[in-house]
């Protein structure tokens, strides 16, 4: 379009806005104002006919029109998903063609006289995610409606649901009713098992446009300049800590941002809207629009996404502008809930009541991220890699989160619902099953004793550890608490958790393991100065704490002080060669001599392992072997490094096997040489909670897993009924030959009769 044209069709359109202004202000009835809004838009778009429908009982009636015959005004009616006003208000889509009635879905209403008309334009009226009505053009002549003119349309939209809510003309549950409300099943990747239930809450919600036509444009203006600013500084800060945000192909979605931060076109089209006589919130929601119909209607998935990181934009422009940065934790819900998040930090997940909360469900999501590690020690089922959350779900819908199949279903039918309850109680009953074992041993048919442990890192997993009567807390992640502390945790602060931890445990065993900050744990007032390539191979763990020497003392201390009298157990994360574990450990030292100088209290002894996590220091076990009392091999990090692949990266999730001949081999080397030395081995991944891979852990040698609470019953029952000598030596042959193990496993856990729950 020309410069000409386009000022001309700008104002146009904001001589249309600044009519249906003054008929909002004017006291008129809301018929009435509606008779005149007709007027208006037809004669704003040089149209023949304007016509608006609204919902009344769940049926779209004819409210107003002009050029229509009037004896059809509240006498026209058609369903939701009838004819082409019925298609708009049942897909939320406008419908713009040039010849009406070679559409499938046209329906013609002989009362309304429209028969001479040809082309027509309808775009849906939208109050909170949901179709109220429909507001359509047409015309004598078979014609296009103009980008602009359908704009105009889509504003009109807006003012109407202002006007429509101001005047109760469609009540809410009438709204509710008219929804498309039929169950969808969406699948994704089952990232922690089990089943949840509860209304939709997104994390970062949608914020409601209120207010449509501005009062004065210029300070509308200052406001989206100001408000572009501020997101840009957000993504330019969050690029420069990308390393500590939420991970993934976070970086490639934060260059998208950026992309489209900078995007002149972007500021341009909001800037256009405001010139039009939209409040800044509005213009930000309009364009959005069109983003959300563009998203809808390509095939091509890599623009989608793209379409879709715009949306993400749009709506955190809009909560910038609109001053409501919140999220949902901060709406204190009291209702079960299931969250719904493009992906989410660990912190983020903990600023959740955990009483309410029942599923998340991530667009993105893997299965050793931290966000679902946490998950996994709440109990909270969480499905990743679930797709267009924000086109098919809207905030309070009512979800299950099938966990156990991998889905998720969206307004559930009732034999749904049912099934679900019904598998609930079976889940149940097995949990009681699992119950009856708390006291008895993990033993192997055998006599082979097993050590189950628990991961933990959270108060509230302690209660876990008297439920499940774990042998003990086999990895205790002290970062956890740094991670939901928005400022260094004190001394006192941390003494105070570890004394009750160890209170907690009584005599069982507390394996403490010394911060593990970075890579996806982000922890704000402790990121470096500069940005990292590679986060998940930079400065993190013990390389971060070595160097923050402070940090390090002052949790040696508080581990030092709560351990009074009792047996200390420590180890260090990520060692990858051997000196590592040494100027570790002499940090430790130095700390219990001073505390004896001091004449304080200390730990009746101290045993000090190392995490082997960095395959390289698989190779020289020979010289760290002597000096640990424990080995803990810690697979998440183990296997992302062994195979090169992110382990928070969505992508790589489901690529490589835990139960791969590579990795069984190089863990069995590990246990072997270990054992040899006579130093005990623990498995703390998420590996050894799940009843396949802890089999095939047993049966190269590996008699301690420390996993998740949830896992300890299934896992004591596969243990209970199983003979593992004989598995040992298939095993050895499976290794040797190098057999599919996932697929020999199942058959011979099949055939033997073993419990994998
Ligand atoms: C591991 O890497 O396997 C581990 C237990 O530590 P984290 O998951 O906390 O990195
Ligand atoms: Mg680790």
């Amino acid at each position: 379009m020309s410069a000409e044209g386009k000022i001309s069709a700008t104002s146009a359109a904001r001589d249309i806005l600044r009519r249906l202004h003054d008929v909002m202000a004017s006291k008129a009835g809301a018929q009435s104002k509606l008779n005149r809004v007709v007027d208006i838009i037809a004669d704003g778009l040089a149209s023949e006919v304007c016509s608006i429908y609204l919902l009344r009982d769940g049926v779209l009636e004819l409210y107003a029109t002009h050029g229509l015959n009037q004896s059809a005004v509240h006498v026209t009616r058609l369903a939701v998903g009838e004819g082409l006003i019925g298609t708009i208000a049942k897909i939320r889509e406008v419908l713009n063609l040039a010849e009406a009635g070679a559409h499938p879905d046209f329906a013609y209403k002989p009362e309304t006289g429209e028969e001479r008309f040809h082309s027509f334009a309808g775009v849906p009226i939208i109050r909170r995610e949901t179709a109220i009505g429909v507001v359509s053009v047409q015309h004598l002549e078979p014609r296009d409606y103009a980008d602009v003119e359908i704009e105009a349309l889509q504003t009109t939209a807006m003012v109407l649901a202002e006007l429509i809510t101001a005047s109760g003309l469609v009540d809410d549950l009438s709204a509710e009713r008219s929804r498309d409300l039929h169950p969808v099943r969406i699948t994704g990747l089952k990232l922690v098992e089990g089943m949840g239930r509860g209304q939709a809450v997104f994390h970062q919600p949608r914020v409601i446009v209120e207010h449509i036509v501005a009062e004065d444009t210029e300070a509308e203006r200052a406001r989206v300049y100001d408000a572009f600013k501020v997101m840009r500084e957000q993504i330019d800060n969050m690029m420069g800590q990308a390393e500590f945000a939420a991970p993934g192909d976070h970086d490639e979605i934060l260059e998208t941002y950026k992309m489209f931060a900078y995007d002149e076109g972007w500021s341009r089209r909001i800037n256009e809207a405001i010139d039009s006589g939209l409040t800044a919130e509005a213009a930000i929601e309009r364009v959005a629009m069109k983003t959300r119909s563009r998203m809808r209607a390509t095939e091509d998935p890599f623009f989608q996404e793209r379409l879709h990181d715009l949306d993400d934009l749009s709506n955190r422009l809009l909560r910038i502008v609109a001053g409501e940065m919140g999220t949902s934790a901060k709406r204190g819900i009291k209702q079960d809930m299931v969250l719904l998040a493009r992906n989410l930090g660990p912190a983020e997940l903990l600023e959740y009541d955990k009483a309410y909360l029942k599923g998340v469900v991530l667009e993105e999501g893997s299965l050793t991220a931290h966000v679902t590690i946490i998950a996994r020690a709440m109990g909270i089922p969480l499905l990743g890699r679930v797709k267009d959350l924000r086109t098919t779900v809207i905030e309070g819908d009512p979800l299950l989160v099938d966990g156990v199949r991998g889905a998720l279903f969206v307004r559930p039918s009732d034999p749904v619902v049912q099934q679900f309850e019904e598998q609930s109680a079976l889940k149940e009953k097995r949990q009681a099953a699992y119950a009856k074992l708390r006291d008895l041993d993990a033993i192997t048919t055998d006599g082979v004793r097993v050590s189950l442990l628990m991961n933990a890192g959270l108060r509230s997993d302690l209660d876990a550890l008297d439920v499940t009567n774990a042998d003990g807390i086999g990895l205790f992640r002290t970062e956890f608490q740094f991670l939901v502390s928005a400022t260094l945790p004190r001394r006192e602060r941390q003494t105070k958790l570890y004394s009750a931890v160890l209170d907690a445990a009584g005599d069982k065993p507390v394996t403490f393991r010394t911060v593990d900050i970075g890579g996806d744990k982000a922890v704000p007032y402790m990121i470096g100065e500069e940005a990292e390539e590679n986060p998940a191979l930079g400065w993190r763990a013990i390389r971060l704490a070595l160097e923050r020497g402070g940090l390090m003392k002052v949790q040696a201390r508080a581990l030092i002080d709560a351990s009074a009298n009792r047996t200390l157990r420590l180890m260090f994360p990520m060692i990858s060669e051997p000196w590592e574990f040494d100027e570790a450990r002499k940090v430790v030292e130095e700390q219990l001599s001073r505390t004896v100088a001091n004449g304080k209290p200390v730990p009746k002894s101290v045993k000090f392992g190392a995490m082997l996590e960095v395959p390289a220091l698989a190779e020289s076990l020979d010289i760290l072997l002597p000096k640990i009392d424990f080995l803990s091999i810690g697979t998440n990090d183990l296997t992302q490094f062994l195979f090169a692949a992110d382990r928070a990266n969505p992508k790589l999730a489901e690529r490589y096997d835990w139960l791969s001949i590579s990795l069984l081999r190089f863990l069995k080397r590990v246990v072997d040489q270990a054992k040899a030395a006579g130093r005990p081995v623990t498995i703390c991944g998420e590996m050894g909670g799940r009843s396949l891979e802890a089999l095939a852990l047993l049966a190269i040698g590996v008699d301690r897993l420390s996993i998740t609470p949830a896992a300890i019953g299934p896992i004591k029952a596969m243990v209970r009924s199983l003979a593992l000598d004989p598995l040992k030596t298939e095993m050895n042959t499976w290794l040797g030959r190098g057999t599919d193990i996932r697929a020999a496993l199942t058959d011979y856990a099949a055939n033997k009769g073993i419990a994998l729950g």
